[in-house]
C-alpha cells in the first residue's frame, strides 16, 4: 500500500501545512509498514527536493513545467493526475489550502476517489480505507467521516500536526508531463497578497485586534501593532475591524476569514463570537485580552487577562522591550 503526501509550494517557499502533512504520513506509512512517496509540482521542482527529503521519503516524484508558474488550478490538476498515474496511490495527502480546497473535487472525481477535505485529524482504517475527524458548524462540532476503501483524497489543515523532519536518502524521479491546454483558458489576472507583511497561514505569533481596539484616533490600531512588532508577529482581526475598515478584508480570521494555526494568538479586544473562534480555535496557545470577564473567548483562551487593553498592551510593549 502507498501513501503519497503532496508538497505545497506558494511564493517560493514550501508551506509548514506540507511539512506537518509529511511527518504524519511518514508516521503512518511506518506504523503500517506502507510506502511513503512525496510529490512535489513547480517549474522548478527539483530545488525543493532536499527540503522534502528531510521528512523522510522512500521517494520523490515531481513534475517540471513553466505552465505550473502561476497558481492556475488546470495546469496543477493535469499534473497531479500525472503524479497519481505514476504512483498510483493508495492514499494521497494534501495541505488544505484555498487552491487544495478548489482542486479536490475535480481530481476526485476525475480519479473516482473519495474525498476527506478540511480534516483535522486522519487515521487509516484496517480496510486500507481513512477515518478523519472534521470541524463543521462553524467548528462547534467534529464530525467523523469514514472512506472504507482506497483511492482517497485527504486535505489536512494547518497545525493539527507537528512537523518533525527524520533525513532519507530517496529515489527521486521525474513524471513526464505535457499540459495539454483546454479550450476554455484560464487567465491569472492579479494575485492577491495576503494584506499583512507575513502569511497568516503560517504564522507562528498572531496578534488579533477586535471592536475594542477601535478608537476615533487609531491609538488601539497603533497598539495592536506595536505589540506585533515587538513579537514579530502577524496582524490578524476580528469581523467588526474589517467591515468598519480598519484592516483589510484579508486580515479577518474566522468563519468567512482564514483559518489560522499559530503556536500564540493574542485576541485583543475580541469578545470571541463563534464565527471568530472557527477561524482560530486551533491555536496552541490563547492569550486573551478583555475588560469583561465574561466574554465568551475567556472560555478557550489558556492565559487571560481582564482589564482595558489601552492599559495592558503598553504595559506588555514596556516589558517585552525591557526583557529583550
Ligand atoms: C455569517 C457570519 C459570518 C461571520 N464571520 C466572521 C468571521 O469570519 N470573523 C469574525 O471575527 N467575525 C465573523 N462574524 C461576526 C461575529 O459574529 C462577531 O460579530 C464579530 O466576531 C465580533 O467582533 P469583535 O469580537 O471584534 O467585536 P465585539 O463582539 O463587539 O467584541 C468587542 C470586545 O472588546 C472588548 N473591549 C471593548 N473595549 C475594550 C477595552 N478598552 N479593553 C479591552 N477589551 C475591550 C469588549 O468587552 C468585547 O468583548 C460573522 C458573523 C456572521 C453572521
Amino acid at each position: 500500500m502507498t501513501i503519497l503526501a503532496h508538497t505545497t509550494i506558494i511564493d517560493g517557499n514550501i508551506k509548514r501545512a506540507s511539512f506537518e502533512t509529511l511527518t504524519r504520513c511518514r508516521e503512518l506509512a511506518s506504523a503500517h509498514d506502507h510506502n511513503f512517496v512525496a510529490s512535489i509540482v513547480h517549474p522548478d521542482a527539483q530545488q525543493f527536493v532536499g527540503q522534502v527529503a528531510e521528512y523522510g521519503p522512500s521517494k520523490i516524484v515531481t513534475v517540471e513545467d513553466e505552465s505550473l508558474e502561476n497558481s492556475v488550478n488546470e495546469p496543477l490538476i493535469q499534473a497531479l493526475q500525472s503524479i497519481l498515474d505514476e504512483v498510483d496511490p493508495d492514499i494521497s495527502v494534501f495541505a488544505s489550502t484555498e487552491q487544495t480546497k478548489e482542486i479536490l473535487g475535480a481530481l476526485g472525481a476525475e480519479r473516482g476517489s473519495a474525498v476527506l477535505p478540511d480534516v483535522s485529524a486522519f487515521e487509516l482504517t484496517d480496510g486500507g480505507g481513512v477515518r478523519a475527524a472534521r470541524p463543521v458548524m462553524a467548528a462547534k462540532i467534529l464530525s467523523n467521516t469514514t472512506a472504507d476503501k482506497p483511492p482517497v483524497l485527504v486535505s489536512v489543515r494547518a497545525g493539527v500536526y507537528d512537523a518533525e523532519p527524520s533525513p532519507s536518502d530517496p529515489e527521486v524521479q521525474q513524471v513526464d508531463f505535457n499540459y495539454e491546454q483546454p479550450d476554455l483558458v484560464p487567465t491569472l489576472k492579479e494575485q492577491m497578497g495576503s494584506g499583512g507583511e507575513i502569511d497568516l497561514s503560517e504564522a507562528e505569533v498572531i496578534v488579533a485586534a477586535g471592536r475594542g481596539a477601535k478608537d476615533d484616533d487609531g491609538k488601539g490600531k497603533q497598539l495592536v501593532e506595536e505589540l506585533a512588532d515587538e513579537l514579530g508577529a502577524a496582524i490578524g482581526a476580528s469581523r467588526a475591524l474589517t467591515e468598519s475598515g480598519v484592516y483589510d478584508p484579508s486580515l479577518q480570521i474566522g468563519q468567512t476569514g482564514k483559518v489560522v494555526s499559530p503556536q500564540l494568538y493574542i485576541a485583543i479586544g475580541i469578545s470571541g463570537a463563534i464565527q471568530h473562534v472557527a477561524g482560530m480555535t486551533n491555536s496552541k496557545h490563547i492569550l486573551a485580552i478583555n475588560k469583561d470577564p465574561d466574554a465568551p473567548i475567556f472560555d478557550i483562551a489558556d492565559f487571560g487577562v481582564v482589564g482595558d487593553l489601552y492599559e495592558i498592551v503598553p504595559e506588555l510593549v514596556k516589558q517585552l522591550k525591557a526583557n529583550r
